[in-house]
């Protein structure tokens, strides 16, 4: 796969997550209600915003760094034990830094 179509699906991935992030930051801030059983709800739904916050942040910094190595030219290397990771892998999961064996 050409490094361009790889970056271009890494920056399209990544302004989806800002724009999400974005979206869910600001929930957080208006979601503060004064009535007690309206607060119950909103702490429930808070929990899963948070989960899908924590996800699409983590999500965010995987796809930053792997922009980070394609800049330098060290995209499609396992950080790990330095092998090339499998094309298929990449195709999958495009902003992954460790080859097969090293992320089981
Ligand atoms: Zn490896």
């Amino acid at each position: 796969m050409p490094v361009n179509d790889i970056k271009n699906a890494l920056r399209n991935k990544q302004s989806q997550l800002m724009v999400r992030i974005d979206a869910i930051e600001r929930d957080f801030k208006k979601g503060r209600s004064a009535d007690f059983e309206e607060q119950t709800t909103e702490s429930e739904n808070n929990e899963v915003l948070d989960e899908i916050h924590h996800e699409a942040k983590s999500e965010l910094r995987q796809i930053n760094s792997a922009l980070t190595q394609i800049e330098n030219d060290e995209y499609g290397v396992c950080i790990k034990c330095t092998a090339t990771i499998a094309t298929e892998r990449l195709k999958a999961l495009p902003y992954a830094n460790t080859c097969i064996s090293c992320a089981q």
